[in-house]
């Protein structure tokens, strides 16, 4: 392990998790390969139909199951350094049974979110008497407050972003299609440092209104309005995920007045975010100004999503969740507003800090947030 892995993904985490299995009256805790195991172990395991699963049972030692042709790999990542016991099986051998052996027959077990069908019909076999429960159950609670090593770690995701869009007018020209320059975008996001370019949405003309459009052929042409959301995973596991809205040439008149009232209602949102501050009353600032200037029914979707090593997860930033911001806490303000035949989002990435450090919130995505004319 690294250094910086070491903080990134401290050891002692495993211990934290493992008495959160018992104070939650759970039995065992089975995490394979995905977010939630990376999260307690640094694991970036692959996620593959052989089973490789960390099994944190409540009061007895955890141990990682992992295929034999798998071990070296194991043993090559933060997982080494936890102490926990490496067990291995070969082609031949039934790993649910292996864990059946070692867990028995427990009463109540927590799935990886994120977990294959596959295998949680396996665990369904393997414990018929167990009630099962999400990770997230036990984990959300840790993943969603970052330590200074993960708001590092998002901080340059956010970086290495920005550094993107601050390139994006130079490739968004009418006469391209969507495509064209979606390519050129995740070109540039791997170029910037992620590992992954996740996901390149570049929404032109009516395009624009439809919030999870990706690519298309459609030829960018003068006056068309563009949303370009954008993001990838570093090598920290961490996300990035930032929106921007051009205009190429000009923008129309109608547009730029609830251009305005978005941009206006982004800032508003984002400015309320302090601890102890509701999760929904920050989408309730964000729709209540856009509602205001008339436009309530064009913003279709929540105003954000928590991000880590996912880049949706909790907390959301949606009416019904009550949940008190806590220093720590990363989510996207991102209101849009997609009245047809154009739309506009703002998105930025937003940690919840101690008002005692300055204000309540830290952006992670610093570009302008204008309106750019390409
Ligand atoms: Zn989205
Ligand atoms: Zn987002
Ligand atoms: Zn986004």
């Amino acid at each position: 392990m690294t250094a910086k892995d070491s903080v990134l993904y401290p050891p002692e985490r495993l211990k934290t998790v493992a008495d959160a299995v018992g104070a939650n009256g759970l039995d065992v805790l089975l995490l394979t390969p995905g977010p939630d195991l990376r999260y307690v172990t640094g694991y970036d395991a692959k996620q593959l139909e052989r089973l490789t699963c960390l099994a944190v049972p409540a009061g007895t030692d955890p141990f990682l199951l992992v295929p034999a042709l798998e071990l070296k790999a194991a043993q090559a990542s933060p997982a080494a350094d936890l102490g926990v016991e490496m067990v291995t099986w070969g082609e031949t051998t039934d790993p649910f049974g292996i864990i059946a052996g070692r867990v028995g027959d427990p009463h109540s077990i927590a799935l990886a979110d994120r977990m294959w069908a596959l295998h949680v019909l396996a665990f369904e076999r393997a414990f018929p008497h167990a009630s099962k429960q999400l990770a997230s159950s036990i984990l959300s609670a840790l993943r969603m407050r970052k330590s200074a090593a993960e708001t590092a770690a998002l901080r340059e995701a956010g970086e290495a972003i920005d550094r993107v869009h601050k390139n994006v007018p130079k490739w968004l020209k009418a006469g391209l299609t969507e495509r064209q320059v979606g390519a050129r975008i995740a070109e540039a996001i791997l170029a910037e440092g992620h590992v992954s370019a996740d996901f390149v949405i570049v929404g032109s003309g009516p395009n624009a209104a439809s919030p999870h459009h990706e690519v298309s052929d459609r030829v960018i042409s003068e006056g068309d309005v563009v949303v370009v959301d954008i993001g990838g995973t570093m090598p920290s596991g961490y996300c990035s995920d930032c929106t921007r809205t051009y205009a190429v040439g000009h923008a129309p008149d109608e547009f730029t007045v609830y251009y305005e009232v978005l941009k206006r209602a982004q800032d508003a949102a984002t400015e309320s975010v302090r601890p102890g501050v509701t999760a929904e009353s920050v989408d309730a600032t964000a729709r209540g100004i856009i509602s205001e200037a008339g436009y309530g029914e064009w913003f279709i979707h929540r105003t954000g999503h928590g991000i880590g090593l996912e880049t949706h997860e909790d907390p959301y930033i949606v009416e019904g969740n009550a949940i008190p911001l806590e220093p720590g806490m990363a989510f996207s303000v991102e209101p849009g507003i997609y009245p047809g035949p154009h739309g506009a989002r703002i998105e930025d990435i937003v940690i919840c800090t101690d008002p005692a450090t300055g204000a309540g919130y830290q952006r992670m995505n610093n570009v302008p947030r204008d309106l750019v004319i390409v």
